[in-house]
């Protein structure tokens, strides 16, 4: 027998097959504030899902929403393609004072699409480009997107099926420790480099997350990364670091690779760059790739002002001193010392964790179990999700903004969720 929640009949009888959260978490959300989410009956749930990193800042940030609502009240220039505007102006200037000058990043920044995948097919499209070769590195468990380009560079099977035609020209590598640590980093990558009978056309770039967040929360070392940075000078490949999911101050610093000191020739952003949830992406590269023609790379929606406006204004509010990096960095401090806790008893309840400032996993010997965890903690009022290649890594994703009070609640329901679950 099936039971139907009262008000979801719409939802199974118009929208297509393809909704997946809903399913997740069968209640209708109407409200939203900083970490909380309301569904139409009032009752509370804690996010700890965040939009899959879209709200790095919280739901309806009352500062973010105050410069939106101006704006709007205004008049304020909604679409504009990509016409100079003063939000984007405002924006633009912003972002290099507040980002790009203080950490000697002399990017251009380009609005491709306002979606993630769209800044991924930009950087991969200039990348090749730029070099005139076709081959893309990516790596196992990758998740960049699901337009055509994108997927071609993502692991999962499943999404890779969704395609329906070859996903071909990239070739993928092994991410750090996907093999255990039982091969010296970069050994095959590197032997199949220098191998004219390897089979690998030489590579136009090579695109990597710093912590896979679809692919389970593998967190690359900062040395496997400065390895990867080296490699791909030597071996003339521009490096490309899909920074959607963990930029934006999620790991501590705004940009992920930071904290291992790398330069990389192109940058993906989007999720949380606008800071309200609104959709916004940049492909950010070195002056000397910019060798677009006009129009080469565009999209309807690229210049989304009202995106820009909350943009500036969280780039005002978060990232003028290091108080939320801090924050971050402590309160991710709190998750880990739960997750060990959990990990301790003899892998009986729950197989490992990893993370980095606010994103943690949590991993089971198998999804059923995982999902199992993320059920009954929906039904005591938290909202988590799973990832990995079997879904079997249940993953926290908080506000940056989330309070000690709140951290301590959902990581409560999450113990006691793990348990029960046992
Ligand atoms: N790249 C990474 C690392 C992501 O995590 C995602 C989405 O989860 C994307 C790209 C695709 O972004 P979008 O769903 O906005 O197209």
């Amino acid at each position: 027998m099936t039971i139907t929640e009262p008000g979801l009949s719409v939802f199974e009888t118009v929208e297509s097959e393809v909704r997946s959260y809903c399913r997740a978490w069968p209640t209708v959300f109407e409200r939203a504030s900083g970490s909380w989410l309301y569904d139409e009956r009032g009752r509370g749930y804690l996010d700890f899902f965040a939009g899959a990193g879209s709200l790095n800042y919280g739901h309806n940030h009352p500062t973010l929403k105050r410069a939106l609502l101006d704006y709007i009240d205004n008049d304020g220039i909604t679409h504009g393609l990509d016409m100079s505007t003063t939000a984007k102006r405002t924006f633009l200037e912003t972002f290099q004072s507040t980002i790009l000058s203080p950490r000697n990043l002399p990017y251009k920044v380009m609005f491709p699409g306002p979606t993630g995948t769209n800044a991924v097919e930009a950087a991969l499209k200039l990348a090749r480009k730029a070099k005139g070769r076709e081959a893309v590195i990516s790596f196992t468990n990758a998740f960049h997107g699901m337009s055509l380009g994108s997927l071609a560079v993502t692991g999962n099977a499943f999404k890779r099926a969704g395609a329906g035609i070859p996903l071909v020209h990239t070739t993928p590598m092994p991410f750090d420790n996907y093999l255990g640590g039982q091969v010296p980093d970069f050994l095959w990558f590197e032997r199949l480099l220098e191998d004219q009978g390897s089979g690998l056309n030489q590579p136009a770039a090579v695109i990597v997350e710093t912590i896979q967040g679809e692919g389970g929360i593998n967190v690359a070392r900062a040395e496997w990364l400065r390895q990867l940075a080296e490699l791909c000078r030597r071996r003339d490949m521009l490096l490309i670091v899909d920074d959607i999911q963990m930029g934006c101050g999620r790991t501590g610093d705004f940009f992920s690779f930071e904290e291992a000191g790398i330069t990389p020739d192109i940058v993906t952003v989007s999720k949380s760059i606008s800071g309200y949830g609104l959709p916004m992406s940049l492909c950010l590269f070195k002056q000397e790739l910019d060798i677009w023609e006009p129009g080469e790379h565009n999209g309807t929606f690229r210049g989304n002002n009202p995106a820009f406006v909350t943009a500036t204004a969280a780039l005002e509010t978060f990232w003028q001193d290091g108080v939320l990096r801090e924050r971050t960095l402590v309160q991710g401090g709190r998750v880990e010392g739960v997750l060990r806790g959990l990990c301790s008893k003899d892998g009986k309840l729950a197989k490992s964790y990893r993370g980095r400032g606010l994103v943690w996993g949590l991993e089971f010997e198998n999804g059923e179990r995982a999902a199992a965890v993320c059920r009954r903690a929906f039904e005591h009022g938290l909202l988590i999700e799973t990832s990995g290649p079997d879904d079997e890594v249940v993953k926290l994703l908080p506000a940056l903004t989330v309070s000690a009070a709140e951290l301590d609640e959902g990581l409560d329901i999450l113990t006691r969720s793990v348990h029960e679950t046992a």
